[in-house]
């Protein structure tokens, strides 16, 4: 049985070789693999700026920084888990429903596989496409940050984009909602009953931006921890419930957010849930100056692998 880790990066320096998720080596073959860290180069779903389709590789390239211990959850994931960065997932640019087709089919492989996937984005509408792969484990949990609900019915008079991705997921019977939190609401709206109809029409529970400075970090985490009891959970991380201070490049921003450490705070205190699949969306490189939002996210990606890691010691 294979394992994958790593390049040392006290043995060759960390700029060596081709860019790939925290130095694994790329990976095509699932067996001997925990989790398989993916790309999903797609921003044809947005309404307002496009690029993420280079999300991908902006993390990838910031993810070379991390080094093997997590001193605050104490573990060394990678010592853990078997990882591999899996590449990109082949889609169709310009197309959205032939996309979603094959990011299902992807990340259905990974997870019959009996593969953790952690998907890096890409904009959130791929995020209907993975939980569409996540049917195996029948409805799950969904642990979604974010500053936006993307629960509204349509844009443009179309069913699927960034903002919609939620509703459909509902819709289509692959969330389990009485077990499923929006983490991080804020910013303006349409009407007063954007946020509402979360509870009201859906069965989501939510915490506005407000409402987890209010709490904190932890309580916050405990918050969600109750939420998700013991269920199959599939976390999903929009890079704009954070301040766009700290991760300024992202499509749709919203001013008065969430700091870099309350994020990572609350990520981190996720510990003793069922995780079953991840992602990372909405990082824009183009309006990424230095690059803050893409250390970010690979940061992030680095907390929910330990995550799974301090479930499996
Ligand atoms: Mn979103
Ligand atoms: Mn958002």
């Amino acid at each position: 049985m294979p394992r994958y880790g790593p390049a040392d990066s006290l043995k060759s320096p960390r700029f060596i070789g081709p860019s790939t998720f925290a130095r694994l080596p790329h990976v095509v073959e699932l067996e001997g693999v925990d989790v398989a860290i993916t790309g999903v180069p797609f921003d044809t779903g947005v309404s307002y700026r496009v690029g993420g389709r280079f999300g991908p590789s902006a993390v990838r390239d910031a993810s070379m920084m991390l080094r093997p211990y997590n001193s605050n959850l104490a573990v060394a994931p990678f010592g853990v888990l078997s990882c591999i960065d899996h590449g990109d997932i082949v889609i169709v640019p310009g197309y959205i429903e032939p996309s979603y087709v094959a990011i299902e089919t992807a990340v259905r492989s990974i997870v019959t596989a009996g593969v953790v996937p952690l998907l890096i984005g890409g904009d959130h509408a791929c995020t209907l496409a993975h939980l569409r792969a996540m049917r195996p484990h029948g409805p799950v949990a969904v642990i979604d940050f974010d500053a936006h609900t993307d629960a509204w019915n349509s844009y443009f008079g179309q069913k699927y984009n960034h903002g919609t991705w939620m509703r459909r997921a509902v819709e289509e019977g692959l969330v389990d909602v009485e077990h499923s939190m929006e983490v991080g609401l804020r910013g303006s709206l349409y009407g007063p009953d954007d946020w509402l109809v979360l509870r009201s029409e859906l069965g989501l529970e939510y915490l506005t931006t407000e409402e987890v400075l209010g709490l904190g970090a932890p309580a916050t985490a405990e918050r969600v921890r109750q939420r998700v009891g013991t269920r199959p959970t599939y976390l999903t991380f929009d890079i704009d419930v954070v301040d766009p201070a700290f991760a300024p490049g992202t499509g749709t921003p919203e001013p008065g957010g969430l700091s870099a450490h309350d994020v990572l705070t609350i990520v981190r205190g996720l510990t003793g849930i069922d995780f079953v699949g991840f992602d990372v969306v909405e990082v824009i490189p183009t309006y990424d100056p230095a690059g803050q939002t893409a250390f970010l996210a690979a940061n992030l990606a680095y907390e929910m692998l330990s995550l799974v890691a301090l479930r499996r010691r």
